[in-house]
């Protein structure tokens, strides 16, 4: 069954906020203690070893640890703490441990003070009459709930973010219904200058959104710099600077929710290429603020979604020049630079735009792939000229504060 996270704001008393505090506190600081010995063990052995599950460094031999460390006078404060937040902490280590090791993550990381903070409650909790009720949490913590809360709950997840927010994340199993079948189909390049460009003409754009917060987001990053160290006021500067960048996050997974929605809700099969990221980053200095990890979750949220409402998402190798192709012709024009945004084919003459050059052929690459690699023959049907569709915007309201 699909996992859906529910997100509410809470509004803690002070008191609360206290506690809340020494959980986020002991969790950070049980990560961190025993990330560290496993870092030291990573880099004191042999390639060999160091990969395996050690003794004394399984969550279990963690779990046996911690439980001697509570009987300690120095760490009798951990007591303060649900003791199942503390436990799910190590299991939380363990997995990004292993996933490091199955090379689908970087190594993990120490947490800072000034992070996103949070801890998981993985039992016991109960929500009655707009109020939150976990262990350690008896009176319950006031809980904003603007939508209703659907299906089983799976885990939950207590959260503070840099500009001192409180929020309730919580995995719920859930019965979700398909959309209508539908036939269309459609190809999508993922670029810079357009955030998605469409093979059915649609455009959608996110530029004006990010160059709203851009020159806010250097105004306030120069009051910061213009503020001593360690002063009250660098620390003002800075939540100033973090609301901002909550500003944009806010938004733009606004914006990529919506449109993932709305391009599945529309095609019964969705042709993307697997991207290389990290490769475009690179390349580009758009990487900084705001192109940033915005394809990587567009694709995360199009990959699960397709699975929820019953969508095809096709991907398409990364290798395929679908920007230096002609579509009309095949003829694979190798002086395509990135700043050529239109082209006239040197051999069949045609103009083509190239983000809408391009998805017309993840479509035509993407269908083929579907059928199985046989060759794949589009009827010959005129597509809307490069032009119009430049000039088409998608319809998509989207919600800017
Ligand atoms: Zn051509």
């Amino acid at each position: 069954m699909p996992v859906k996270t529910f997100k509410y704001r809470l509004r803690p008393t002070k008191q609360q906020e206290e506690q809340l505090a020494k959980h986020f506190g002991s969790c950070c600081f049980i990560w961190n203690y025993f990330l560290a010995q496993r870092k030291d063990y990573y880099l004191n052995n042999e390639q060999t070893i160091r990969a395996k599950k050690v003794k004394g460094l399984t969550y279990y031999d963690n779990a046996k640890k911690l439980t001697e460390l509570k009987k300690q006078d120095t760490y009798a404060w951990l007591n303060k703490t649900n003791s199942q937040s503390l436990q799910a902490t190590l299991k939380d280590l363990d997995n990004a441990y292993a996933r490091f090791f199955k090379k689908q993550a970087q190594f993990p990381r120490f947490k800072k003070k000034y992070d996103k903070q949070a801890f998981r409650v993985p039992q016991h909790v109960r929500i009655k009459n707009s109020r939150i009720y976990f262990p350690k949490f008896k009176q319950g913590i006031k809980v904003n709930l603007h939508r209703n809360l659907e299906g089983k709950i799976q885990n939950v997840t207590i959260s503070r973010n840099q500009i001192g927010q409180y929020f309730v994340s919580i995995s719920c199993q859930v019965k979700i219904n398909p959309f209508p079948k539908n036939k269309n189909t459609v190809g999508l390049d993922l670029g810079i200058k357009n955030f998605a460009v469409c093979s059915d003409g649609k455009i959608y754009d996110n530029q004006k959104i990010l160059n709203k917060y851009e020159s806010k987001l250097r105004y306030k990053q120069k009051q910061l710099s213009k503020k001593n160290k360690g002063s009250k006021n660098r620390d003002k500067a800075r939540i100033e600077v973090a609301k901002v960048h909550n500003k944009i996050g806010n938004t733009r997974q606004d914006f990529l929710h919506k449109t993932s929605t709305h391009i599945l809700k529309n095609h019964g099969t969705v042709c993307i290429e697997d991207l290389n990221v990290k490769g475009m980053m690179a390349n580009h200095r758009l990487a900084k603020s705001v192109g940033d990890a915005s394809w990587a979750e567009f694709v995360r949220q199009l990959e699960y979604k397709a699975d929820w409402y019953g969508r095809k998402l096709v991907k398409i190798d990364k290798f395929f020049p679908s920007s230096a192709t002609c579509y009309w012709c095949k003829h694979v024009n190798q002086e395509l630079a990135l700043k050529h945004r239109k082209w006239i084919c040197p051999n069949c003459k045609k103009e083509l735009d190239r983000d809408y050059n391009a998805s017309l052929n993840i479509l035509k690459q993407g269908l083929h792939k579907l059928n199985g690699g046989r060759d794949y023959r589009q009827k010959p049907v005129e597509l809307p000229s490069v032009d119009g569709a430049v000039k088409q915007e998608a319809q998509l309201s989207l919600a800017v504060e």
